[in-house]
C-alpha cells in the first residue's frame, strides 16, 4: 500500500489577528509538516460570518510571512465548501441519522449532554431546525501524537450532536471534517483545547467513510496569569516587529532546542532539522512570554 502523503494545515478563524497562542500552534504543525516533507497549508475558517472582523484575514497572512511560515497551493476558504456541507448532509439524512431539534439554547443551558428531546419525534421537515446526528452507543479510541491514547463514547459526553445549525450554517464539526478531507489533510496538529471534539469528528468520518487522519493536539499556551491566549481573551497581538523573538519563544514552549541564530529563515531551517514531536509538552509550562 502507499504511504500516505503527509498534508498539514492551519485554520484560523480571522475574527482578529492572530495572537501568541496561535503562534504556536501553526508553528508546530508548519514544522511537523515540513519535517516530514510534507504540504503545509492555510485554510480560512469563514463560515461563523458574524464572528469575521474585516481585514482580519489580510492581519493573519502578514503575521505567517513576517514569521517565514509559508505556505502551499491557494488560501482555501471554508465558505467555497457549501455544496460538500450540503452532500455530507444528505448523506447523513440518506442514512437516518439526522433529526431535527427546536430545542432551545435556554432549555439546554448548563447542559453538556443533549438529552435527546427530539431524537425519536420523527419530523419529516427537517428546514429552519438545527439538526443532530444520532450517535452510536460505541468507544471511539485514536492515538494522539502528542497526548498519547483517548477514548470517548459520545452517549456518555455529548449525546447526539449539531451538525447544522439553526441558521443553516453547518457545525464546526462538520465543517472541519469536510475541509480536512476535501483537502487531503493527513496530519491535524491543533490546539488541545480541540481535543475532545475529536471522538465526534471520528463518528462523523465513521458515518461519512471519510479516510482517517492523525491527530497531534499540542497545548494551548497561557499568559502566567492564566487567560487563554485566543482571539476572545485580552491577550496582544503578536508583534510582527520581532519575529525571530517570536518564534524563539514559541519553540521554547513547544519544548524545542532554541537555535541562537538570527535571521526568520535561519531560525526555521534549524528548528526544521531539530524539530521532535516527542520533545512537545502534554500541557502547557507557563511562561511569562508577554514580557519577551
Ligand atoms: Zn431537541
Amino acid at each position: 500500500m502507499l504511504k500516505k502523503r503527509y498534508v498539514g494545515r492551519f485554520a484560523p478563524t480571522p475574527s482578529g489577528p492572530l495572537h501568541f497562542g496561535s503562534l504556536v500552534t501553526a508553528l508546530a504543525s508548519y514544522l511537523d509538516a515540513r519535517s516530514h516533507g510534507g504540504d503545509w497549508h492555510v485554510r480560512i475558517d469563514d463560515l461563523d460570518s458574524p464572528r469575521v472582523v474585516n481585514g482580519a484575514e489580510k492581519r493573519i497572512f502578514t503575521s505567517l510571512e513576517k514569521h517565514g511560515l509559508e505556505w502551499d497551493g491557494p488560501i482555501v476558504r471554508q465558505s467555497s465548501h457549501r455544496d460538500l456541507y450540503q452532500s455530507a448532509l444528505e448523506n447523513l439524512d440518506k442514512q437516518g441519522l439526522l433529526f431535527a431539534c427546536d430545542c432551545s439554547r435556554r432549555k439546554l443551558a448548563g447542559r453538556i449532554k443533549y438529552p435527546g428531546t427530539c431524537r425519536d419525534l420523527n419530523r419529516s421537515n427537517l428546514a429552519h431546525s438545527a439538526l443532530r446526528v444520532r450517535v452510536p452507543d460505541q468507544p471511539y479510541e485514536f492515538n494522539d501524537l502528542v497526548q498519547g491514547i483517548y477514548t470517548e463514547n459520545l452517549t456518555c459526553t455529548v449525546g447526539d450532536f449539531v451538525v447544522s445549525r439553526r441558521d443553516g450554517i453547518p457545525s464546526y464539526q462538520m465543517a472541519v471534517v469536510i475541509d480536512d478531507d476535501e483537502q487531503e489533510v493527513s496530519h491535524i496538529m491543533r490546539g488541545a483545547d480541540l481535543m475532545d471534539n475529536t471522538a465526534r469528528q471520528l463518528c462523523l468520518r465513521e458515518k461519512l467513510n471519510l479516510s482517517l487522519p492523525r491527530y497531534a493536539h499540542v497545548p494551548v499556551f497561557t499568559h502566567s496569569s492564566g487567560v487563554k491566549l485566543s482571539k476572545h481573551s485580552e491577550a496582544t497581538a503578536i508583534d510582527d516587529r520581532f519575529p525571530s523573538q517570536n518564534l524563539q519563544t514559541a519553540l521554547q514552549l513547544l519544548g524545542q532546542p532554541v537555535p541562537a541564530e538570527k535571521t526568520v529563515d535561519e531560525l526555521l531551517a534549524s528548528a526544521c532539522a531539530n524539530w521532535e514531536r516527542a520533545m512537545v509538552p502534554k500541557t502547557p509550562s507557563i511562561i511569562d512570554f508577554v514580557s519577551v
